[in-house]
């Protein structure tokens, strides 16, 4: 072979997976730079992080150099956070990003995070990145078995991205190739779910590197498609002619338009996701993510905090305000005993906790007592006021009506003689007999 090696054969695939409900994944596979990167954020910010940074690689003029791809995603990462501290939409949006080229013969490969590079030669797959995840850091620890790592619960989670740092920390390597080499850079919706076994054994089956991509992406989507599924494949060859994938692919957004002249990422992408459709429905149907990024204890000033206090502050008060009027509330109500009472409270019971306590009892049986005059908030007066009213309406006592007794009859006087004589005869005694 005399020419200078090359990469000659290009693919890429994309999905959205069987659980998401977009793809937040983007990929740039057009000669000389081949791209992976896998975004994340709310609401479609993850695609906006994503597509920015494909596309901040995709700008380096050529030659394309180690150089040049890494201050572009060093500009990316600035860029990102820039938009995400000025569009409230996208406050923490992030991305992975791992990016090749050839280099004067060499493979060049510049990674954040957990989107991987693999070479594949010779039947053999190795895998050249490291991921930047907590899991990965816990293996190289010796904390966590490989075997543990594959199974554990955050195993999603990074701890580099472009838009966690001020400056992003870009780990690059250089790798010798040969003709025939396949380079592999995917998302971790392959690399999860599908062993390197068996993406060696897909890569060896596949005719083409097109057939190749398609086959890895229904591999993942097989073991579950939890995940965005996104593949890049290059391989390396001499003088042949190029053979470019023709853009045919599941991808949603397989990769980012060109822009036009004079159009700066940032104008593009922060006018793209004006006017975004509401996603409530399919996100609510998507199961819980776990966050990507592992964020450095203190380093950054979460935007929840003012939330958490005003809500903490709103609850206070309402607790305050609660109290403050059950204590200066009464109800008239009846008593599980039967009988009507006057309780100092609400007349709110939140299930086993009762608001109100039991202040008098009237002794009027609540079946005597009509029940619309019963319940209600009062204050102690009026309270008080309605309790005497049942007490005189239904709690007295049946009294018979009052009747005088009879005066005893008065017995006749005994005939005195002095008091006839002095009376003036019988005339006056027969008066006094007869007056009641
Ligand atoms: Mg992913």
């Amino acid at each position: 072979m005399s020419g200078p090696l090359r990469l000659v054969e290009i693919a890429q695939a994309s999905d959205v997976g069987r659980v998401r409900p977009h793809n937040e994944d983007r990929s740039l596979a057009e000669l000389p730079v081949i791209a992976v990167a896998d975004g994340m954020g709310g609401a479609k910010a993850g695609e906006v992080a994503a597509e920015m940074a494909v596309h901040a690689v995709s700008a380096v003029e050529a030659p394309v150099s180690q150089a040049g791809l890494r201050a572009a995603i060093e500009q990316a990462n600035r860029d990102i956070r820039r938009v995400a501290e000025t569009d409230p939409d996208k406050a923490g949006m992030g991305t992975t990003l791992t990016a090749a080229t050839l280099e004067d013969g060499r493979l060049s490969v510049l990674h954040v995070g957990d989107s991987r590079a693999y070479l594949w030669r010779d039947g053999e797959l190795r895998q050249l990145t490291h991921d930047h995840s907590m899991v990965a850091e816990l293996v190289r620890r010796g904390t966590l078995s490989p075997q543990e790592a594959e199974r554990h619960p955050h195993r999603n989670v990074i701890t580099r991205a472009l838009g966690a740092e001020a400056e992003v920390q870009v780990d690059t390597l250089s790798q010798a190739i040969q003709p025939g080499d396949v380079v592999l850079i995917c998302s971790d919706g392959l690399s999860t779910y599908v062993s390197d076994a068996d993406i060696a054994a897909t890569l060896a089956s596949a005719p083409r590197l097109k057939a190749a991509a398609r086959a890895l992406v229904d591999r993942a989507n097989a073991a579950g498609g939890v995940d965005n599924i996104t593949v890049v494949l290059a391989r390396v060859g001499g003088d042949e002619a190029p053979v470019s994938d023709d853009g045919e692919s599941t991808a949603e957004h397989p990769r980012p338009p060109a822009l036009e002249g004079g159009q700066t990422a940032e104008m593009r992408i922060v006018g793209g996701v004006r006017g975004r459709a509401s996603r409530a429905g399919a996100e609510a149907a998507a199961p819980a993510r776990a966050p990507r990024v592992l964020e450095p204890v203190g380093r950054r000033r979460s935007r929840l905090r003012p939330a958490v206090v005003g809500i903490g502050v709103l609850i206070v008060a309402l607790v305050a305000s609660v109290a403050w009027i059950g204590s200066r509330t009464y109800v008239v109500e009846a008593s599980p005993g039967g009988q009507v009472r006057v309780a100092h409270g609400l007349p709110v019971s939140l299930g086993p906790l009762d608001l109100s306590t039991p202040w008098q009892d009237t002794g009027v049986p609540t079946a005597s007592v009509p029940g619309e005059d019963l319940g209600g908030a009062h204050g102690q007066g009026e309270a008080v006021e309605i309790a005497a009213g049942l007490v005189w309406r239904h709690g007295l006592p049946e009294v018979a009506s009052i009747v005088a007794p009879p005066e005893p009859r008065t017995p006749p006087a005994p005939d005195r003689p002095e008091d006839g004589a002095a009376d003036g005869g019988g005339g006056a005694a027969g008066d006094g007999a007869a007056a009641p």
